[in-house]
C-alpha cells in the first residue's frame, strides 16, 4: 500500500525529544524514594534518587540510593498498537452486536490479542474455529486475517448473515491471487505455516500456491512450471527476512513476478522502522502483544537482531522485573493488535518498579482509516 504512512520514519534525534505535553505527563507516585519537582534535563519528570529502578530489582533502595547516576527512563515508540485493519475489526464485531443483538459469532479470533478478545465475549461474541458450532440464521464475523474461499462457500451454504472483517490489505493479496491466477500464474507465498491469514490467502485457489518459509523453503520448492510464477507474501512479516527470501527466489527463478507494492502493510513496515530507530537508544525493548500475533513477534525479533534483548508481554503482570535489572533505557512498543490501556498498564508497571519519566519518540502519523461494511455503518438504517 502506498500513501505517506509508507514512507520511512523520520530518524529519531540523538536526544530523542519530548512531545509528551507536561500536562500529559504521568505523574511520578509518592513512593519511598522518589521525589517529583525539578526539572528532569530531557523531560518534564525528574527523580532525586538514583539507580532506583535498580534497587527496587535487588530489593535494596540504600544500596541504589548509593549507586550510579542512572535514571530509568520509558521511550514510547511511534507508532505503535493499533493499526486501521484492528481497529475496523473490532468495530465491526461491536456495530454487529449494536445491530442483531447478542449473541454474534466470530470465525477465529478477530485480531490476535487476549485482552480484545476477552472484552468482545463480555459483550457477547462467541469465538469458534469450526462453522458446523455456529447454530443457523446466526451472525457471523470473519476475522481480519481472512478466510479461504472454502470457508466463504461454506457459510453461504449455511445461510449466516455474514461481515466480512478481513482487513483490506489482506483482500488486496487476494484479489491479486485471484486475477493473476486466471492468467495462469502459479504462485509462491511467503509466510508463516499455520497462519490464519496464511491459510486465508492461500485458500485462495484449490492448488498451484506453495508455501515458503525460510531459504531452506526456497531451496526446496517445487512448481510445476516456472514460465508464470508470482510471489505473495503475508501482511505481517519481517521486512528484512521477506527481502533476504524474497532475493533468494528471484535468484532461483529470475523470471519470477513480484507484487508491484510489496504485500507486507504500513503497520507492520512502520511499527518495525520505530523499532529500529528505537534500539540504539535503549538497554531493552517490551513489546505488548500476544504471542499468536504475528506482528508483535516480528518487532521483538527486529530489536534482538539489533543486539537489543526484548521481551513480549501480553498485560503488565507478565513483565519480569529482572528483565530491566542494569538496563535504564527501556524501550516500549506494541504490536498493530494490542490496544493502547495495555501499553499504560506495562507504563504503570514499570513506574511502579521505578521508573521516573516516559517521553514519547518522534515517529509517523498514521491516518490510514478504511470504512465499515455496507450494512453496519453507524448511520444505516436497521434491518
Ligand atoms: S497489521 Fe496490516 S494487514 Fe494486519 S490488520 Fe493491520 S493494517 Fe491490516
Amino acid at each position: 500500500m502506498s500513501g505517506p504512512d509508507t514512507k520511512p520514519s523520520p530518524v529519531i534525534p540523538a536526544q530523542a525529544s519530548p512531545v509528551i505535553p507536561a500536562q500529559a505527563s504521568p505523574v511520578i507516585p509518592a513512593q519511598a524514594g522518589i521525589q517529583a519537582g525539578a526539572e528532569h534535563s530531557d523531560g518534564p519528570l525528574r527523580a532525586t534518587s538514583t539507580s532506583l529502578l535498580d534497587s527496587r530489582l535487588r530489593g535494596n533502595d540504600d544500596e541504589a540510593l548509593r549507586g550510579n547516576d542512572e535514571r530509568a527512563v520509558v521511550l514510547l515508540a511511534e507508532p505503535r498498537g493499533f493499526c486501521a485493519g484492528v481497529d475496523r475489526a473490532i468495530d465491526i464485531v461491536e456495530a454487529a452486536l449494536a445491530k442483531f443483538g447478542a449473541p454474534v459469532y466470530v470465525r477465529h479470533e478477530i485480531v490476535h490479542n487476549t485482552f480484545v478478545v476477552n472484552d468482545l465475549k463480555k459483550k457477547g461474541a462467541v469465538f469458534i474455529e469450526d462453522l458446523a458450532d455456529v447454530p443457523p440464521g446466526a451472525t457471523l464475523v470473519f476475522s481480519a486475517h481472512g478466510v479461504s474461499k472454502a470457508v466463504q462457500r461454506e457459510a453461504q451454504a449455511r445461510g449466516f448473515e455474514v461481515f466480512d472483517a478481513t482487513c483490506p490489505l489482506v483482500t488486496k493479496v487476494h484479489v491479486e491471487v485471484a486475477k493473476l491466477a486466471r492468467e495462469g500464474y502459479e504462485f509462491l507465498m511467503i509466510g508463516h505455516k499455520g497462519h490464519p491469514e496464511v491459510e486465508g490467502t492461500m485458500g485462495q485457489l484449490d492448488a498451484g500456491i506453495h508455501l515458503v518459509e525460510d531459504l531452506a523453503g526456497v531451496a526446496g520448492v517445487q512448481p510445476v512450471q516456472t514460465k508464470r510464477l508470482a510471489v505473495v507474501t503475508q501482511t505481517t512479516l519481517s521486512v528484512d527476512d521477506a527481502a533476504e527470501i524474497m532475493a533468494a527466489i528471484k535468484k532461483r527463478f529470475p523470471m519470477v513476478r513480484e507484487p508491484k507494492q510489496q504485500d507486507i502493510c504500513y503497520a507492520t513496515q512502520n511499527r518495525q522502522d520505530a523499532v529500529k530507530m528505537m534500539s540504539p537508544s535503549v538497554d531493552v525493548v517490551i513489546v505488548v502483544g500476544s504471542p499468536t500475533s504475528s506482528n508483535s513477534n516480528r518487532l521483538a525479533e527486529v530489536a534482538r537482531k539489533l543486539g537489543v534483548p526484548s521481551y513480549m508481554v501480553d498485560n503488565a503482570q507478565e513483565l519480569q522485573p529482572e528483565w530491566l535489572q542494569g538496563r535504564p533505557r527501556i524501550g516500549l512498543t506494541a504490536g498493530a493488535s494490542a490496544p493502547e490501556v495495555l501499553v499504560q498498564g506495562v507504563i504503570e508497571r514499570i513506574r511502579s518498579l521505578g521508573a521516573v519519566s516516559v517521553r514519547r519518540l518522534e515517529g509517523i502519523e498514521e491516518k490510514v482509516k478504511f470504512p465499515l461494511p455496507k450494512g453496519l455503518k453507524l448511520d444505516a438504517p436497521p434491518a
